[in-house]
């Protein structure tokens, strides 16, 4: 039986291979008003290898909830290229920025924003990684591969789990690893979580503006690709109550001075900083990050800053390996797994080099 989400390979590989002449198709991805992703196509003369060849290209942004229906038009300026890894070739995907018909920035572009920050701060040569973790649901909204109605047993076999019965959608997993190393995103690694049908991917290293562009569009792939298998891809932070982990997404920070020798002080003073200024960075850090962020299942609590080498409920870690080298990176914990990575990226760079 056919539901009307089935995808249906063996019939459209054909059509795929077709010739499609000089002419190329560029898929236009955006943040909707609700921070999910919206794509359209549009077919351009000839191959891309400039950002410049792209046209700035409009929505109706009151079917997205980003503009009211009396001036609906949102405009979407190109702001990344990847490689289309669906129909392949030529074919691109394009990350894009969307702006009011004033000419503004609309209410979820934070990416305008950031690539100003990422400008004055260049010189420092912020760089960050970035951990995704997410769920994966069945279209019935039960967690995948749970048995229905019940609960797979307690965590604990299943991080970075190999075998039957421990492992849940490992097929999927691995065609969005090759489609992110396939684009051209700074995909670093994978794997499998503390909770069943948990996975996360990481993303980086990535400098300035292009970790929050790197991390998008390795979203976008994930969606679509599990739109294939017919599996919804929650970013909730806490997606099940009760003894299962939330989802973060853990950002790994370092700047050129952190990265040499004596980059220990930097990262101390990088630190002290960020304590001051907890409230401000919880606020850009996700929503119901409350749900996650208990003090329990390796977070620090919501309420208090901590820090600490090796410390996985700590707000910020310095991994072991960095403080024994005595340079390197830290990692901030404290992020949900449904950020929006510009706005993380933006105010960690504010709050340690631009002194905001
Ligand atoms: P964890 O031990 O917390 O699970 P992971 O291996 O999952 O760590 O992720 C580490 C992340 O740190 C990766 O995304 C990697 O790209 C990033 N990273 C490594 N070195 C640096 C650095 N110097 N600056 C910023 N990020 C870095
Ligand atoms: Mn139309
Ligand atoms: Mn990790
Ligand atoms: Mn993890
Ligand atoms: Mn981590």
């Amino acid at each position: 039986m056919s539901s009307p989400t089935t995808y249906h390979p063996d019939l459209l590989a054909p059509y795929l291979a077709l010739p499609q002449g000089d002419k190329v198709q560029a898929e236009y991805v955006w943040i909707d008003g609700d921070g999910g992703l919206r794509s359209k196509t549009t077919t351009v003369t000839k191959k891309v290898t400039d950002i410049g060849q792209l046209r700035i290209w409009d929505f109706d942004g009151s079917s997205t909830n980003q503009a009211p229906g009396h001036d609906s038009d949102v405009y979407l300026r190109p702001a990344a290229i990847f490689k289309d890894p669906f129909r392949g070739g030529d074919n691109i995907l394009v990350l894009a920025e969307t702006y009011n018909s004033d000419g503004t920035p609309n209410k979820t572009n934070f990416r305008h924003h950031a690539a100003k920050v990422m400008e004055l701060a260049k010189a420092e040569v912020p760089w960050f990684g970035i951990e995704q973790e997410y769920t994966l649901f069945d279209q019935d909204g039960s967690p995948f591969g749970w048995p229905k109605g019940g609960f797979p047993g307690p965590q604990g076999p299943y991080y970075c789990g190999a075998g039957a019965g421990k492992v849940f959608g490992r097929d999927l997993i691995e065609a969005h690893y090759r489609a992110c190393l396939y684009s051209g995103v700074n995909i670093s690694g994978i794997n499998a979580e503390v909770m069943p049908s948990q996975w996360e991917f990481q993303v980086g290293p990535c400098e300035g503006i292009s970790m929050g562009d790197h991390l998008w569009m390795a979203r976008y792939l994930l969606i679509r690709i599990a739109e294939q298998w017919g599996v919804k891809v929650s970013f909730h932070p806490k997606p099940l109550q009760g003894d299962w982990n939330g989802a973060g997404c853990h950002t790994n920070y370092s700047t050129k001075a952190m990265r040499e020798p004596g980059g220990m002080k930097v990262m101390e003073a990088a630190i002290e900083k960020l304590s001051k200024r907890h409230n401000e960075h919880i606020a850009v850090y996700g929503e119901d990050n409350d749900l996650r962020l208990t003090g329990r299942h390796e977070t620090g609590h919501i309420g208090a800053f901590s820090s600490g080498v090796a410390n996985r409920g700590a707000s910020i870690r310095i991994p072991r390996h960095v403080a024994a080298q005595g340079y390197g990176y830290l990692e901030d914990r404290r992020p949900a797994s449904n950020i929006d990575a510009y706005r993380v990226t933006a105010i960690i760079v504010e709050t340690t080099i631009l002194d905001k």
